[in-house]
């Protein structure tokens, strides 16, 4: 019989794993909680209005539509049975099961809210397709509403902006609504001056894009306050409601009026990393993620490997490897070639040696940061680094080339070529909460710790 190889999660991870066994002798089963795969280094885009849900989430199957021995199954994995190798998931009004020979579990992280989570209702957080239209529509409707309102202080209220986490999801998402308020949207309502837009970015520690080094951090805090962004760190956030946020800096408590608040702080595994942890004996860190081997598997079930952001294995400083794509990717290329090993009688146990590429994050159209080996570039030439990278890993040639007319429109130009929200985007939290999840999917927030950090790249 062909070896099985089960693989839970289509992102990068899982993704990359796949492509790497391609021409192997075996029978891989993808199961993903979305018919689609999706980059999130580009979810804010989504969120500002840059870029289209399309251009960020290709089709699974199109992806691997020309790999035949891929199945691809939609459904959120419930459990894992080690000892049995069968895999329970629950698809849209159909549960199912699925053996494996070998499991291949990707399946990323979660949004933490460190334990406040009812913290998300008045703060979405940016990990799904839902959150960013759904953040789409609070940011370009929070302008709409100021503009019918006459009662200054409300006005100010709508146009208040809390980015909360000043990695780099934060500082991009700042930074975009603030070239949204001062160019895209200038001049486009009679009562109200967009210009006039408050943005803050709160972090409870003390720099701006702090795992970029003192530099390329102080160099994005200029960057940011040239755009108007008001830089709050060191500040802590103790309550969110949904007309404000409270924050507390030096024993200070303040509450700052805003309707829109965005959550980029804060990542923990999903509640699959528990439960497999909890089946397999593995140890998992605060943030829930499994402790693996050297090789990514799992102690005592070589069978099982654990990659990208759910996993924890420590990098050649001793630290454990960050939540980045490129982890993700080079993990799942790693998993691959152990089991093309395994099946062609070679050692295996071979370490995962991440290759660290670098780290870049943008701050607003022609200004970027860029930490690659030795070398530190800011502004254009990092914003030109930022544009060729995200072209290169973005998925599919048609996505390739629509994200480059869009990014001309709004880098070039002054427009968003997507700001179109509809009403169910707009109450999504709460309408799905009301009708109940129809798929029981396991990625929902849990209470696990983390801190703005473990979400840098
Ligand atoms: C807003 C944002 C911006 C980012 N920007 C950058 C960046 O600029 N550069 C960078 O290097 N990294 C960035 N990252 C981090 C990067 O995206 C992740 O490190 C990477 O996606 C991790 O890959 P993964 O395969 O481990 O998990 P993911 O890519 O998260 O994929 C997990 C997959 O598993 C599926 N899944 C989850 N649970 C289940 C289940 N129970 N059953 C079935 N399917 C399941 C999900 O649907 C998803 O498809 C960013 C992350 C976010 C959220």
């Amino acid at each position: 019989m062909t070896h099985r190889v089960v693989v839970v999660g289509a992102g990068f991870g899982g993704l990359f794993a796949i492509k790497a066994l391609r021409r192997a002798d075996v029978e891989i089963t993808l199961i993903n909680g979305t018919a689609y795969h999706l980059f999130q280094p580009l979810l804010y885009q989504v969120a500002t209005g840059i870029l289209s849900e399309g251009e960020v989430a290709p089709p699974i199957r199109e992806v691997l539509r020309r790999q035949d021995n891929v199945d691809v199954r939609l459904g959120w994995v419930q459990d894992i049975d080690v000892e049995s190798k069968v895999v329970s998931v629950a698809g849209p009004g159909i549960d199912y099961t699925v053996p494996y020979d070998t499991l291949i579990v990707a399946a990323g992280a979660s949004q933490s809210y460190f334990g406040n989570d009812g913290f998300a209702d008045h703060a979405p957080g940016m990990k799904s397709i839902d959150d960013a239209l759904e953040l789409r529509a609070r940011i370009f409707g929070a302008f709409e509403v100021a503009d019918l309102h006459t009662d200054p202080e409300t006005i100010e209220r709508w146009m208040t902006f809390v980015v909360v986490g000043a990695g780099p999801t934060g500082t991009e998402m700042a930074g975009q609504i603030a070239e949204l308020a001062h160019r895209t949207l200038r001049g486009q309502y009679k009562h109200i001056d967009s210009r006039k837009a408050r943005i803050l970015l709160v972090d409870a520690v003390g720099a701006v894009l702090n795992t970029f080094g003192d530099h390329l951090s102080a160099k994005a805090e200029i960057e940011l306050g040239k755009l108007g962004v008001e830089v709050r760190t060191d500040t802590k956030v103790v309550a969110v409601d949904a007309t404000g946020i409270e924050v507390e800096s030096n024993g200070q408590r303040e509450r700052i009026p805003a309707m829109t608040k965005v959550w980029a702080a804060g990542v923990s595994a999903p509640p699959l990393g528990g439960k497999l942890a909890a089946a397999t004996g593995a140890k998992t860190d605060r943030a829930g993620r499994i402790l693996v081997e050297p090789d990514t598997s799992l102690p005592g079930h070589p069978e099982i490997f654990v990659l990208g952001d759910m996993m924890n294995l420590a990098g050649e400083d001793g630290k454990p490897l960050p939540g980045v794509a490129q982890v993700a990717i080079q993990s799942g290329r790693h998993a691959a070639d152990q089991i093309k090993r395994r099946l062609t009688g070679k050692e295996t146990g071979q370490p995962f040696r991440y290759f660290d590429k670098g780290s870049l994050a943008t701050i607003s159209r022609f200004s970027a940061v860029a930490s690659i080996g030795k070398v530190r570039l800011s502004g254009f030439p990092a914003w030109v680094v930022w544009v060729a990278v995200h072209l290169f890993y973005l998925v599919g040639f048609k996505n390739r080339v629509t994200a480059v007319l869009h990014w001309a429109v709004s880098f070039l130009g002054r427009g968003r070529s997507e700001r179109v929200s509809t009403e169910q985007q707009a109450f999504a939290r709460q309408a799905i909460r009301a009708y109940g999840d129809p798929f029981r999917r396991t990625d929902d927030r849990s209470t696990a710790t983390g801190t703005a950090d473990e979400q840098a790249r």
